[in-house]
């Protein structure tokens, strides 16, 4: 199974990635991760990525271009994955295809403006696996630490007010295009994000993708 999640920062996307991973037994690849870790690492691609980040603008695609192609190369991708992030922009969903890379569905995961400034204030994320929480929806076991793998929770900078209204506008100008873009490919699949529970939401994806068969 090849699968995007798409949808506005704080949307669920890496949330619901989590769970989707573990049933299908596919990875999420998450750009955002990769990059967020190459930054840590002070990698030169980290270097360049930052500045873009921090503002809550995108990476330019050929950045992103060459990580994921690379990414999509090893090993653990050959029953199919998870794409968290990826692809943001028109130019990166070409690049896709033209790497030959066809997805079975597109999920787009579609929540409220209002609801995502709401939202982001509660999130938090581990700076070692990338696994998201939040103190309300999805609160960890001990607080500031990761269930997954220990790791310390931050709240991220970048999901401060501000830059989460600049993401949500990048969002919507640059990354919102590939919902027509899947349609008239016939695999565009919009899922409510914030009707229910996380639970509501995985089994609405999941009916979304038997329905996708
Ligand atoms: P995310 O964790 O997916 O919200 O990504 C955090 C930040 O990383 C974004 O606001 C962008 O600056 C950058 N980024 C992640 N994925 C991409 C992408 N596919 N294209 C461009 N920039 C990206």
């Amino acid at each position: 199974m090849k699968l995007i999640l798409l949808g506005p920062p704080g949307a669920g996307k890496g949330t619901q990635a989590e769970i989707l991973s573990k049933d299908l037994a596919i990875p999420t690849i998450s750009t955002g991760n990769i990059l967020r870790a190459a930054v840590k690492a002070g990698t030169p691609i980290g270097r360049k990525a930052k500045a873009f980040m921090d503002a809550g603008k995108l990476v330019p695609d050929a950045v992103i271009i060459g990580i994921i192609r690379e990414r999509l190369e090893e090993a653990d991708c050959t029953n199919g994955f998870i794409l968290d992030g990826v692809p943001r922009t028109i130019a990166q969903a070409e690049a896709l295809e033209e790497a030959g890379v066809l997805f079975d569905a597109v999920i787009s995961l579609e929540v409220s403006d209002e609801a995502i400034v709401k939202r982001m204030d509660g999130r938090r994320v581990c700076t070692h696996c990338g696994t998201p929480f939040h103190v309300e929806t999805k609160p960890p076991k001990a607080e500031g630490v990761c269930d997954a793998c220990g790791g310390a929770l931050i709240e991220r900078d970048d999901d401060k007010p501000e830059t989460v209204r600049a993401r949500l506008t990048v969002y919507h100008e640059e990354t919102e295009p590939l919902k027509h873009f899947y349609e008239k490919r016939g695999k565009l699949r919009t899922v409510p994000g914030d009707l229910g529970t996380i639970e509501e939401t995985t089994k609405a994806i999941e009916r979304a993708l038997e329905a996708a068969h």
